[in-house]
């Protein structure tokens, strides 16, 4: 597939993905979390992990992908608010 058959909406997965675990921090759930809030919310990478979310200041928090996939994997383990 070359770049110009790609589409906008294509989350390219790798290794890091599979070998990613399904609980606790950076899952492969969190993981596809952080790649649809980059498409549907136009989200960056600030803070990249657990602890860079927790002390990003709150407007790169928003915008975050992190925070994204954080909150929805502590919300997974119960931890949600
Ligand atoms: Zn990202």
């Amino acid at each position: 597939m070359s770049d110009w058959d790609r589409q906008i909406w294509d989350i390219l997965l790798g290794p890091a993905f599979f070998g990613a675990p399904a609980t606790g921090v950076d899952t492969q759930g969190g993981i596809i979390v952080h790649e649809v809030s980059h498409l549907a919310f136009g989200s960056e990478d600030y803070c990249r992990t657990m602890q860079g979310v927790l002390q990003c200041a709150p407007c790169a928090a928003v915008n975050s992908a992190d925070t994204y996939e954080y909150y929805a994997e502590e919300s997974a383990e119960g931890n949600g608010p």
